[in-house]
């Protein structure tokens, strides 16, 4: 994102049917431009052309936001669920219909190809309906308070489940329709008014989405959206008293210095990985290699559900490569819009030189580089690097980017002990294996997430989904945020 100075249409917001790359800030309701003025443009990693404007908020901004987001709450809250319901299926169909437009944006913005954006895209009306269904089961319990020693019965107790009031999202640029809509349809549809803070790489698809929920009916202040710097508006925004719950996806460096604002608030911290894939005896090493070969280099690997590391069995390792290799090289690198790329450029050419030199680094170090590893601008060719010492930066730090690190291993309880051998545990896979070590696998691999048969690159939006360790805390999945994004109060009655 590149700065520059104020522009006509600053104020102006525009959904489908306008130009769909031009956008003010969402505040209070209306689009209206920075209070300083600035816009910037966003850049495709592709080709570098210019796919969209955006405006550039700064602290006033945010507290503009804020103070609106409050009234917001306040009207949101009182809004019965089935209006909440109602409103959020619309903007559902609205996704639904514009799923052609979501996708062309997120390829314009992030890279990806294509075929992978409408598949995000598509996925995102359906996700918008789970969470409306969630918004309309805010249940409570009744307490039987007369089995407590001297309570009699003449007292009624039981909880009322509230929306929290003021959330604050902050996302990634890896999913940017998916993992806004993981936070923002959650917390609407619970009663929650939210303040969106978009990737600056990919703020488009998330004005977009926003500009659904308006035209969906969304009353004024109850949805704002914030682009520019994480850095300015991140503060001004997790430090502010008025926001109870501040939901994040994103780097573990970033995460920490939110989790060190935030104060006495709820937070949900998604964060990095280095997910570990198993591969014992007894595996179909076919599917396992074709696992592989998407996990690892889906979105350019830039997923944080990559398939980072390959721990595999030394009496499976040969027949897993030789199998895995061909497929790995099938993958065709181009243009995110052309028939038949399967991968895009990294998010901007820094990022595919960081991959690379650790990819460098790696081998440096004594593993073997098997294929790929070449980068030609934003691309990085997608590579295999073999003979990775567990305890190595390439599996120790997490990668995103398109190459997968393979780790011999001897036994299952080495397998076990390489998998939980680094900071992060989001989510595992494991392919082959008894049934007995796939119990214990289930039970011991310290992840967010295990799957037994497939990689850790699996999700689907309505199951609990987050991390352990330093891969963060709190759990989305639309049931488990909505829990997350509201309190439980307790009532009693006194008779
Ligand atoms: P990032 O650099 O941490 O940025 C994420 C968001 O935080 C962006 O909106 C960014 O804004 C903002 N931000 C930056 N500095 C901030 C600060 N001081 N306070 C508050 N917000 C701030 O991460 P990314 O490069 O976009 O995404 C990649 C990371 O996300 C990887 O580590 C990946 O594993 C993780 N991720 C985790 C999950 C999960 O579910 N666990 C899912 C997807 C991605 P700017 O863009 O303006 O800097």
């Amino acid at each position: 994102m590149s700065e520059q100075s104020a522009h006509p249409h600053a104020a102006r917001a525009t959904g489908a049917g306008g130009d769909p790359g031009s956008y003010g800030l969402l505040v209070a309701g209306e689009w209206r431009a920075a209070a300083g003025g600035a816009r910037a443009e966003i850049r495709s990693p592709y080709d570098g052309r210019t796919v969209g404007e955006v405006a550039v908020a700064s602290a006033a901004d945010a507290e503009a936001a804020l103070a609106a987001a409050e009234r917001g709450a306040a009207v949101w809250r009182r809004t019965p669920a089935h209006e909440r319901f109602a409103i959020l299926s619309r903007a559902a169909e609205l996704a639904d219909a514009r799923a052609d437009v979501l996708a062309a944006t997120i390829s314009a913005e992030n890279g990806k190809p294509l075929a992978e954006s409408l598949g995000e895209a598509r996925r995102s009306g359906a996700l918008i309906r789970l969470a409306a269904h969630e918004g309309t089961q805010l249940y409570g319990e009744g307490l039987p308070l007369d089995a407590n020693p001297g309570t009699g019965l003449d007292k009624v107790g039981f909880t009322l489940r509230q929306p929290v009031g003021v959330v604050v999202a902050i996302t990634p640029f890896n999913y940017p329709a998916l993992l806004v809509l993981h936070k923002v349809a959650p917390a609407l549809a619970a009663g929650n008014a939210v303040v969106l803070k978009p990737a600056s790489a990919t703020p488009l698809t998330a004005l977009a989405l926003a500009s659904i929920f308006v035209e969906a009916g969304v009353p004024a202040g109850v949805i704002s959206v914030l682009t520019g710097p994480g850095g300015e508006l991140g503060d001004a925004l997790v430090s502010d008293p008025r926001v109870r719950k501040v939901s994040f996806t994103g780097s573990t460096s970033v995460g920490e210095r939110i989790a060190s604002l935030a104060g006495v608030t709820k937070l949900s911290l998604e964060l990095g990985a280095s997910s570990p894939t198993l591969v014992l005896p007894g595996a179909d090493i076919e599917r396992a290699a074709a696992a592989i070969a998407a996990g690892g280099y889906v979105n350019a690997g830039q997923v944080c559900i990559s398939v980072q590391r390959v721990i595999a069995h030394r009496d499976v390792e040969g027949d897993l490569l030789d199998a895995l290799r061909p497929k790995v090289e099938a993958i065709r690198m181009g243009d995110p819009f052309a028939d038949g790329t399967t991968l895009g450029p990294l998010i901007a050419e820094r990022e595919a030189e960081r991959v690379a030199a650790s990819i460098a680094r790696a081998v440096d170090d004594g593993a073997t580089l098997l294929t790929g590893g070449e980068r030609d601008g934003a691309f990085v060719s997608p590579a295999i690097v073999t003979g990775v010492d567990t305890h190595h930066a390439f599996a120790q730090e997490e990668l995103f980017g398109p190459a997968v690190a393979v780790t011999s291993v001897d036994s299952f309880d080495a397998a076990i002990d390489a998998a939980n051998g680094t900071a992060y545990g989001l989510a595992a896979g494991v392919f082959g294996g008894t049934l007995a070590e796939g119990v214990r696998a289930m039970r011991e691999i310290d992840a967010g997430s295990v799957h037994l048969g497939w990689t850790p690159l699996w999700r689907a939006d309505l199951m609990p989904y987050g991390g352990l360790k330093a891969s963060g805390y709190g759990k989305e999945g639309v049931r488990s945020t909505v829990q997350e994004m509201t309190e439980v109060k307790t009532v009693v009655m006194h008779g």
